[in-house]
């Protein structure tokens, strides 16, 4: 039996990273950089006005005040996307928009609340401040310099790394692939939503939870129909499985009882298992292994047990497989609302909810066949073996977001 952690590290030195591909910006939300990502262009491309008003010689108005006010001459107009293309010379000003090109020869912008045009002299514009030069004034460059890194390998392309990258006018990026996933249930006693249930069957519910963790960690997941407790039947659905999908994760049947054949059929089928079983609560029974240079993650049937392995093993090699340099789940730091006991020799991946003030409650029973728990769940809180953490303590929630 090996430790969560040992667990992870042997399944995270088992990943490479699928093959870049070339996609739309448009298209890379939630993905991640394969290469390093630099910038075409200076952020701003020029020097640039900050705010509406006229842009300024400085040493103009080194003599401005209220009492004495200086007034230039408006020689020219530059809303924002069009240049002036004359220069300001001594005694004039330029017109300009936040965003505007600063003229040639301006170096500073007055606010156009701070001066006002001469009665009758519409054109003639007064001064009653002076201005430190390069007031309200943006560089060029300033933002980002030109051939500088916007995104490093590994990095995931967020919402505000993709207004970054399309400020730079970048539209195609090289990404990780996504993994094809399949997601295969065993047993006998599963049946699908639609179907009656005669006494001693159950609604099948791992496919549908776990196929929405694996697309929200960046996995395409493909569903075949369940497989029943039968040696045969579990070879082919691997091997099925096995040759359209980089992954394959069953549920249910990797145990030690007569009827669990996902091991056997695996190894029969050519896999290579790594380990299986794990030291924590929920989710012993674990099986992890590769074929032919694909993944195998063998997960417990119970619905809590397979949410939980698959969150905390299986998430971040999907993470991996697509380049993410940072797969550990989302952290955050919570004082407990009440105590957290586990009296087990085991780990205890406890289900906890955050309230507003930010405590964290036991989420409810903390059985694995328990779903009403893990459903309100917001997420986990390491208990270690034959430990109660009292209330008041503070420890790390692992986040399902
Ligand atoms: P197993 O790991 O096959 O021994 O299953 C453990 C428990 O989880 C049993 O009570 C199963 O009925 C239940 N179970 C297994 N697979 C599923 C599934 N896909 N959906 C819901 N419950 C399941
Ligand atoms: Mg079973």
């Amino acid at each position: 039996m090996c430790s969560l952690e040992e667990a992870l590290e042997k399944i995270l030195d088992s990943v490479a990273p699928l093959p870049a591909e070339l996609i739309a910006l448009s298209k890379a939300a939630g993905r991640f950089a394969a290469a390093q990502v630099l910038s075409p262009v200076n952020l701003p491309p020029a020097d640039n006005s900050s705010v509406d008003g006229y842009a300024v010689l400085a040493a103009d108005l080194a003599s401005a005040s209220a009492a004495a006010p200086v007034a230039l001459q408006m020689a020219g107009y530059a809303p924002a996307g069009k240049t002036f293309l004359g220069s300001v010379e001594p005694g004039t000003c330029v017109r300009v928009f936040t965003g505007s090109v600063l003229p040639r020869g301006a170096d500073a912008v007055v606010m156009q609340e701070e001066v006002k045009a001469e009665p009758g002299h519409p054109r003639n514009i007064l001064f009653f401040e002076k201005v430190k030069p390069w007031e309200n004034s943006r560089f060029l460059g300033e933002d980002v310099q030109k051939h500088t890194v916007l995104m490093e390998p590994g990095e995931k392309f967020t919402a505000m790394r993709l207004g970054l990258l399309a400020a730079a006018g970048i539209d195609m990026v090289p990404c990780g692939r996504r993994p094809a996933l399949a997601l295969v249930a065993t047993g006998n006693e599963l049946r699908e939503a639609n179907q009656p249930l005669e006494p001693g069957a159950i609604y099948e519910s791992n496919r549908l939870s776990l196929s929405v963790q694996a697309g929200q960690a960046g996995a395409v997941t493909k569903i075949p129909p369940l497989v029943t407790d039968d040696l045969a039947a579990t070879k082919f659905a691997l091997e099925q499985a096995f040759a359209c999908c980089d992954v394959v994760v069953t549920t249910g049947g990797v145990s030690v009882g007569e009827m669990d054949w996902v091991r056997k059929a695996f190894t029969e089928i050519g896999g290579e298992l790594e380990f299986w079983s794990v030291a924590m609560r929920p989710g012993k029974p674990f099986a992890f292994g590769r074929r032919e240079g694909k993944l195998f993650f063998g997960l417990p049937g119970n619905p809590v047990s397979a949410m939980v392995t698959f969150f905390l093993l299986v998430r971040p090699a999907l993470l991996r497989l697509q380049g993410a340099q940072d797969v550990a789940a989302p952290r955050q730091p919570a004082a407990l609302a009440e105590p957290l006991a586990n009296p087990g020799d085991r780990r205890h991946f406890m289900r906890v909810t955050l309230d507003a003030a930010g405590r964290a409650h036991s989420a409810g029973k903390q059985a694995s066949h328990v779903l009403s728990a893990t459903a309100r769940s917001h997420g986990l809180v390491d208990v270690p073996p034959a430990t109660t953490l009292p209330a008041g303590a503070v420890v790390e929630v692992l986040r399902w977001d």
